[in-house]
């Protein structure tokens, strides 16, 4: 039987989520001596101007009351922006960015401000998508010292002008959409030349209250819906790094239980043969309001 492979993407949107969930991750991964790969909210943290999603995505509120995610995030982030300033994040907490790198784990960017670019991107003259992923980049260099070599988007919101921006920075590879293997994107007419590394699970914000699945059995659905090869799974700060820890804890256990090895995203390009290009689009997916990039059709 071929073996079982996860390969882990830590999304870190937030400011409370840089402070508290980071640590609690990297002592968590380092206790099962795992590595992930962490993507960065680089700028500010402007979780409280996502509210205005109640009036403009379906279903948005719903998916914040299933999944309790006032209490996830806490009351100051879901004032961020709006009623209190909004914190800058990574330059807030360098140290912990490079210690994260120092510890094995591999880092690129999520973005410059994470609510920005999820509810407007469509709209973005590409100029500011540019100026966005290049805030981003610079700080980035800035703070690590070398350039970062990946990005996932924010909500897996991507354009075409965000494809072709990726692609003048000269990236070893995105992971901007959700799929089921690895592909080269074709949006709009376009052709791009970055790999997309997909994620291939559900995330727990996406599953957490449907089909009795609760923070208790989380890790159950996960360990019984791998498939052989790679499975890319995207974790977040707030939630499997601090509102939700001890689900990740025992999601951890039960991967070494049952041998399955995690590694990070960058680690999984090696074995990869020949991708296919395949069609980019934006459309909705169960669990989650609004639109992401998905997978498409293989094209020749
Ligand atoms: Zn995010």
């Amino acid at each position: 039987m071929a073996e079982k492979i996860v390969a882990l993407k830590v999304d870190v949107d937030t400011y409370a989520g840089t402070r508290d969930g980071v640590p609690n991750l990297l002592a968590d991964l380092a206790r099962f001596e795992v590595k992930a790969t962490f993507f960065f909210s680089m700028g500010p943290d402007n979780s409280g101007k996502a509210v205005r999603r109640i009036f403009t995505r379906p279903g948005f509120l719903k998916k914040m009351l299933r999944t309790k995610a006032p209490a996830a995030y806490g009351i100051k982030t879901m004032l961020y922006g709006t009623l209190l300033p909004a914190p800058m994040i990574a330059a807030s907490f360098p140290e912990l960015l490079r210690k994260t790198e120092q510890a094995g784990h591999e880092v690129g960017i999520h973005c410059w401000d994470h609510v920005k670019w999820h509810d407007f991107l469509p709209e973005f003259p590409k100029k500011l998508t540019a100026m966005e992923l290049g805030k981003a980049d610079s700080l980035f260099e800035d703070i690590f010292g070398h350039r970062a070599v990946t990005t996932a988007a924010p909500g897996w919101t991507v354009s075409p002008d965000s494809l072709e921006v990726q692609d003048e920075m000269g990236l070893s590879y995105c992971s901007d959409s959700r799929g089921t293997h690895p592909f080269y994107p074709v949006m709009g007419g376009r052709r791009f030349r970055t790999l997309q590394l997909p994620t291939t699970l559900p995330t727990a914000d996406e599953i957490l209250g449907e089909n009795c699945i609760t923070p208790d059995n989380i890790h159950q659905f996960y360990a019984s819906n791998l498939k052989e090869g790679v499975n890319v799974l995207t974790i977040h700060a707030e939630l499997e790094g601090n509102a939700i820890r001890p689900s990740f804890v025992r999601l951890l256990e039960r991967f070494r239980g049952d041998g399955v090895r995690c590694i990070t995203l960058g680690e999984t390009l090696p074995v990869l043969a020949n991708a296919p290009s395949c069609e980019l689009i934006m459309g909705e997916i169960a669990g989650r309001a609004g639109k992401v990039a998905i997978q498409g059709n293989s094209l020749q």
